[in-house]
């Protein structure tokens, strides 16, 4: 594999001069502040938000390093993984000209972010119930002009796995950029693949705070890859992408750890109870292995179910229409009581 990122990279953000912030010429907190216009008064709501916040989130960055063991400088912060999907895009991919490789059926922005940017996307779709990748056909649809491979891994809507042998073969044999998204790695039995970083300069994961963390208001996401992607990230994203009150509840919500990994348990406890529940009910007729915290499962009359649960004030995501998804619904994994509830429902129907 010969992966040079500075080839990679698209020679209009190579040249880019990024806009410098006042907040990045001094970093200092001390000091009175006649450098960024803002209100010397204070805020109404009386807490700091009359300054901007900490353009590279530093203090969060720590607090990210020290939970999952990665080093700041490996670290990314988004306004949700969408920014970084986003960014991955502007970096690599000239539109009009690049092309990026997904594995339907998977999350849908990778998609809609490649056709914002007017990058032409190139459909391998996993094989059909096991929902692995397709290596022989992937690494047959690779051309000059591919610049990221996505693969979701627990995969949304499918919630299985992917084998890392296969992905391993896409990174060796790819020369740009795999990106693996984890945001249900919380959820799964298997370890996140963050050490791999070390061995493959053409990796970057993505992680997010919006599932297990409970932080989807917040609008927290996560990239981690080689300190010169990082510093890519960095250069693309909008000077202060994350805002104070977000950067202060996330380092509240990292403190506690230990709540997190309990609720966590319960709900890979109620997805093997709802799991098991629902195999008994005539209007399912399969109910995918999950590693996520939801289920994807084959029904008899999707539209009409969902209907059904829609006037029963039950929102499940309808993905009958989805490629290699027929019949099925995916059901997020609730707590107890709201499980119970669609169990009852489901087999009224
Ligand atoms: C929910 C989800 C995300 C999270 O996106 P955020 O913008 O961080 O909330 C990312 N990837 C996948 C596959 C998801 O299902």
């Amino acid at each position: 594999m010969q992966f040079e990122l500075d080839t990679l990279l698209r020679k209009n953000i190579k040249e880019l001069k990024p806009y410098s912030s006042a907040r990045d010429e001094y970093k200092g907190k001390e000091g009175v502040f006649f450098d960024a216009n803002e209100n010397p008064f204070g805020s109404t709501l009386g807490v700091n938000y009359n300054r901007y916040p900490d353009p590279l989130q530093l203090d969060l960055k720590e607090k990210i390093s020290k939970v999952k063991g990665i080093p700041v400088k490996n670290i990314f912060i988004g306004n949700g993984s969408d920014e970084a999907i986003d960014i991955l895009f502007r970096a690599f991919c000239n539109p009009g000209v690049d092309n990026a490789i997904i594995c339907p059926p998977t999350y849908g922005m990778y998609e809609v972010s490649a056709n914002i940017n007017d990058v032409q996307i190139v459909k391998v779709p996993l094989t059909a119930e096991e929902f692995q990748l397709d290596t022989k056909q992937i690494l047959k649809s690779i051309n000059k002009n591919s610049k990221l491979f996505f693969v979701c891994c627990p995969n949304n809507p499918t919630g299985n796995g992917v084998k890392w042998a296969s992905i391993k073969t896409i990174l060796e044999n790819f020369n740009g950029i795999v990106v693996i998204d984890e945001a249900y790695i919380n959820f799964a039995s298997y370890n996140s693949l963050v050490p791999e970083l070390l061995n493959y300069p053409n990796l970057v994961i993505l992680q997010t705070l919006s599932k297990a963390w409970g932080l989807a208001g917040l609008r927290i996401g996560m990239a981690f890859a080689s300190k010169d992607i990082i510093d890519i990230f960095n250069k693309i994203k909008p000077p202060y992408n994350i805002n104070s009150a977000s950067q202060t509840e996330a380092m509240n919500a990292l403190d506690k750890v230990e709540e997190i990994n309990t609720m966590i348990k319960t709900i890979v406890a109620e997805r093997k109870k709802i799991a098991d529940a629902l195999s008994t009910i005539s209007c399912i007729i399969k109910i995918y292995p999950s590693e996520a915290n939801f289920l994807l499962v084959k029904t008899t009359e999707p539209d009409k179910i969902y209907n059904y649960l829609i006037a029963n004030n039950m929102v499940v995501r309808n993905r009958s229409k989805v490629q290699l998804c027929d019949g099925c619904l995916r059901i997020t994994i609730g707590t107890s009581e709201q499980n119970q509830q669609l169990i009852s429902l489901l087999k009224k129907y």
